[in-house]
């Protein structure tokens, strides 16, 4: 069992599960409301 978190935009569609380390960050555009969601490690 990974330790993955979920992410899930605003309108609470799940975008995407992941472990983001360092200086990662992604951008991903949701199917469902086309807001673009910026993630950052913690
Ligand atoms: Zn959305």
């Amino acid at each position: 069992m990974s330790d993955y978190k979920e992410y899930r935009c605003d309108c609470h569609k799940l975008l995407f599960r992941g472990d983001l380390s360092g200086e990662s960050s992604v951008e991903v555009k949701c199917k469902r409301c086309g807001s673009v969601n910026t993630y950052k490690a913690s």
